[in-house]
C-alpha cells in the first residue's frame, strides 16, 4: 500500500543551451498529465458495499453455471487475478481457474453512481478534465507548475477517493497523455507513478514493447522475431527497417516509443462524444464473447447519456484487429434518442455491417451528435 515513486521527485532542469525566449517556450511547453485508473472498479465497489468479500477472489460477469455458463468476465479483483482469470475471459474458464471464487451479476446502476462520486473529486479540483471511461480520467496540472507538486496534488487526490468512497486507484504523472497512461498501469494496485521528462526515456526503454499503445500480440510477436523486446530495442532499431516491416504505423510506433504524443485533454464538459472501448486479453472471434462485451459497453454508454441528460443521434462502433488495424463504421438516426434498446439494436447491425470473421483486439463504442434534454424534456420524450 505504499506509494511507488518511480524517481526522485527532482524538478527537470531544462538544457542550460537555452535561453531567452526559447527557455520560455520550453517551460510553457512542459506539459504534467496525470491519468487516473481505478483499480478492479467494478469489483471494489462490490467489496465496499459487502465487507465480507473482502480479500476474497470476486468475479463480476456472466453467470458461470457451474463452468457451463456463456458469457464473459466483466472485471474481477486482484484476489482472483491470482488465480489468472482476466477481463473479457469466457466465464467457464474463469470457473475453472477457480470454483470457489465469488461470481456476481453486474450491477451497473452502483458502478454508474461510483463512477460519478470518482469524477465528481476529481472536478472538484479544478483541472482540465477528460473522463475516458467509467473508471478512468485525465487532468492537465500543468498549472501547479512543477512534477513534485504535481504529485503531492496527485496523492491528495488518491486519498480522497479512498476516504470518502473507499475505493482505490492508480495514478501516473508524466508529461504526456501517453505516457501516464503507461505509468498509471505501472503499479497496481494503489500505485503512483511519476515521469517527469528528464527520466522518461529511462522509464521507457526497459518496457516490453507490448506496453506500447497500439502493440498487440502479434506486432509484438513480429518484433521478437526481430529481435527487438523493450522500448530502448526499438528506439535502437533501424527505423527504415521497422517501416518496412509495419509500414507508416512504424513512424506512429517509433513516436510514443520516445514519449511523444501531442494530444491534448478535451474537456469532458463540453460533450462531444461518449466512448467507452475494451481491449481484449486475448484476440477473439467467439461471437458469444464480442456480443456480450459489446452488451456491455452500450449499458455503459447509456448509463453515461442518461446522466449527462443527453439524446444522441450518431453512433460509431469502432473494431480493432491485431497489427494496428482499425475499422470504424457510423450510423446516424433520423431522429435523437436515449434508449438503450436502440443502442444495443444498432451496434448489433454495425457490427453484422463491418465484422470480417477475424479475430479482434479492440472493439468500443462512440455516440455523438447530441442534444442536451432538460427533466421536462427527458419525461416527454420517453
Ligand atoms: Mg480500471
Amino acid at each position: 500500500m505504499v506509494p511507488v515513486t518511480v524517481n526522485p521527485p527532482a524538478i527537470t532542469a531544462y538544457p542550460d543551451a537555452l535561453h531567452g525566449v526559447e527557455r520560455e517556450i520550453a517551460a510553457e511547453n512542459r506539459r504534467i498529465i496525470i491519468h487516473l485508473d481505478m483499480d478492479s472498479f467494478y469489483a471494489s465497489v462490490e467489496v465496499q458495499r459487502r465487507p465480507d468479500l473482502a480479500g476474497k477472489p470476486v468475479v463480476i460477469g456472466a453467470d458461470p453455471k457451474q463452468g457451463k455458463g456463456r458469457g464473459v468476465v466483466s472485471t474481477c479483483s486482484y484476489e482472483a487475478r491470482a488465480f489468472g482469470i482476466r477481463s473479457a475471459m469466457p466465464i467457464s474458464q474463469a470457473f475453472v481457474l477457480c470454483p470457489h471464487a465469488i461470481f456476481l451479476p453486474p450491477d451497473f446502476p452502483a458502478y454508474t453512481q461510483a463512477s460519478v462520486a470518482v469524477m465528481g473529486i476529481l472536478r472538484s479540483y479544478g483541472f482540465l478534465m477528460e473522463q475516458v471511461s467509467i473508471d478512468e480520467a485525465f487532468l492537465d496540472v500543468s498549472p501547479v507548475g512543477n512534477f513534485p507538486d504535481a504529485q503531492a496534488r496527485a496523492e491528495e487526490i488518491r486519498a480522497a477517493i479512498r476516504n470518502r468512497l473507499g475505493l482505490s486507484c492508480s495514478i501516473g504523472i508524466a508529461p504526456s497523455m501517453a505516457v501516464a497512461k503507461i505509468a498509471s498501469d505501472f503499479k497496481k494496485p494503489n500505485g503512483l507513478t511519476v515521469v517527469p521528462p528528464a527520466a522518461l526515456q529511462a522509464f521507457l526503454d526497459p518496457l516490453p514493447v507490448r506496453k506500447i499503445p497500439g502493440v498487440g500480440k502479434k506486432a509484438e510477436a513480429l518484433l521478437l522475431e526481430m529481435g527487438i523486446r523493450t522500448v530502448g530495442d526499438l528506439l535502437g532499431h533501424d527505423v527504415q527497417d521497422l517501416i518496412g516491416r509495419f509500414g507508416r504505423s512504424a513512424i506512429a510506433l517509433h513516436q510514443l516509443a520516445c514519449g511523444n504524443d501531442d494530444r491534448e485533454i478535451v474537456d469532458s464538459h463540453d460533450v462531444k462524444s461518449i466512448s467507452r472501448e475494451t481491449t481484449f486479453d486475448m484476440d477473439t472471434d467467439d461471437p458469444e464473447v464480442i456480443i456480450s462485451t459489446l452488451d456491455l459497453l452500450a449499458s455503459s454508454v447509456c448509463d453515461t447519456l442518461a446522466e449527462e441528460q443527453l439524446r444522441f443521434k450518431t453512433l460509431t462502433l469502432k473494431i480493432r484487429y491485431p497489427g494496428f488495424i482499425t475499422r470504424n463504421k457510423s450510423r446516424s438516426l433520423s431522429h435523437y434518442s436515449r434508449d438503450p434498446a436502440t443502442v444495443r439494436s444498432l451496434v448489433r447491425i454495425l457490427f453484422r455491417e463491418v465484422y470480417d470473421g477475424r479475430k479482434i483486439r479492440l472493439i468500443g463504442i462512440r455516440l455523438s451528435s447530441f442534444e442536451k434534454t432538460d427533466a421536462l424534456q427527458a419525461t416527454l420524450c420517453l
